[in-house]
């Protein structure tokens, strides 16, 4: 596996913005309605959906904050990622998400530069979106998530 040497792909000199933007942070909670109604304090507003992915074993709820998304996850059952997350570490932050364009080729990209991805393919996730994890140990103890934005229209 490649550690120091990090190839720096040529897109950057040329300025092009790969991640577009930090889409939404994930945190892991136990409880989603008392997690609800403390965010909801927070951000003086409510959340606005919900979402339960069944595939994934966890409950979400979305706030918004600019344009940027707060997602709150609860597990659905013992065997969700999210309750194993609970029992090692706690509640708290559990993923990044940034937006890309091209979910495919961004996770071809940084196969080749040497990530760990948690998943080869984009699955469906929460929000209307294809999803895909980048293992925490390629990015200094962060899972990423990379999204786009589905459309079938
Ligand atoms: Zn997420």
């Amino acid at each position: 596996m490649k550690t120091t040497t990090r190839r720096i792909p040529r897109r950057f000199g040329e300025s092009l913005q790969i991640m577009n933007k930090i889409e939404h942070i994930g945190i892991a909670v136990k409880d989603l309605e008392a997690a609800n109604e403390v965010y909801e304090q927070l951000f003086g507003v409510k959340h606005y959906k919900t979402e339960v992915v069944e595939s994934e074993g966890v409950s979400t709820s979305f706030f918004k904050c600019g344009e940027s998304k707060i997602e709150l996850l609860q597990a659905t059952n013992d065997n969700s990622p999210i309750a194993r997350f609970i029992a090692k570490k706690g509640e708290g932050m559990h993923h990044i998400a940034f937006a890309v364009d091209d979910i495919r080729s961004e996770l071809q990209r940084l196969k080749e530069e040497g990530f760990v991805l948690l998943n080869e393919e984009p699955k469906r996730g929460a929000d209307n979106k294809w999803v895909a994890f980048l293992h925490p140990k390629s990015a200094h103890g962060v899972l990423i998530e990379l999204c786009q934005e589905i459309n079938e229209k």
